[in-house]
């Protein structure tokens, strides 16, 4: 993979990881074979695949067994050269047009290495820190590792609305997309990276609590650390995932 000459640092790149008429294959298979949870208007649904984490006990939750990848999921596992093992766990998201996800970092203390493939249409993703922007499009077939402080220290979010404007001003209609999450489990379960704003394990030694049982309520947001809201930011979005405690 390689990384993008843009900030955040850290944003490693595969174009083209599986060819368009194997992308063409999938999108049939999501659309017709899956069982998918009721839609929300506008908002993304999710499968989850591997293990689950617990919350509660901040570990693999020994009451629900690992779910077994599925055949189609099989060729889309990043190779074992790539982090050594592969993922525990997997997420297949549907997004809508129009859907996004609010900004959020994924919980530095149980993930560590972050990948998405996309898939479908295209999409623009806001990558953030304080007031430094970055705009990343995630072209289908495209795998993304998120490392070092893309992974850590800049939120990424994708906005709620039905076009992308692009680079050079053209605007692009959103259309149906998905997205395999992966990721792997940090061994130790501790972060040590020291960011008080995004990362839980040093909140949790600066004594900042976080209520963690939202997360069992709403399988959508499952890994995702929720953010303090921003009154900078795009109001709506930001609450979705910060509304909770
Ligand atoms: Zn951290």
């Amino acid at each position: 993979m390689e990384e993008l000459p843009i900030e955040p640092q850290g944003i490693l790149w595969q174009t083209d990881f599986i060819t368009a008429e194997h992308e063409a294959r999938l999108v049939q298979i999501f659309r017709t074979k899956l069982v998918w949870p009721d839609v929300r208007p506008g908002g993304r649904i999710s499968l989850h695949y591997g293990y689950t984490f617990d919350y509660k006990t901040f570990g693999v939750d020994p009451d629900i067994p690992f779910k077994p990848f599925p055949d189609w999921l099989q060729p889309l596992i990043p190779p074992t050269t790539y982090e050594g093992r592969p993922p525990e766990q997997v997420c297949l998201q549907y997004y809508p047009p129009g859907a996004g996800i609010p900004p959020h970092v994924d919980t530095h203390s149980i993930y560590d290495q972050l990948y998405s493939l996309s898939l479908g249409a295209p999409v623009m993703m806001q990558f953030r820190r304080g007031d430094d922007r970055s705009e990343v499009d995630l072209a289908p077939r495209s795998l993304m590792k998120m490392s070092g402080d893309s992974r850590l220290h800049w939120t990424h979010g994708i906005k709620k609305r039905k076009t992308d404007t692009l680079s050079d001003g053209s605007v692009r209609l959103r259309e149906d997309r998905w997205s395999i999450t992966y990721r792997w489990l940090r061994a130790g379960g501790e972060c040590e990276c020291g960011d008080a704003k995004l990362c839980d394990t040093a909140q949790r030694r600066n004594g900042v609590e976080r209520e963690y049982r939202w997360k069992t309520y709403d399988a959508d947001n499952v890994g995702l650390l929720p953010l303090p809201v921003d009154t900078k930011d795009s109001g709506a979005e930001s609450q979705a995932v910060a509304a909770e405690p």
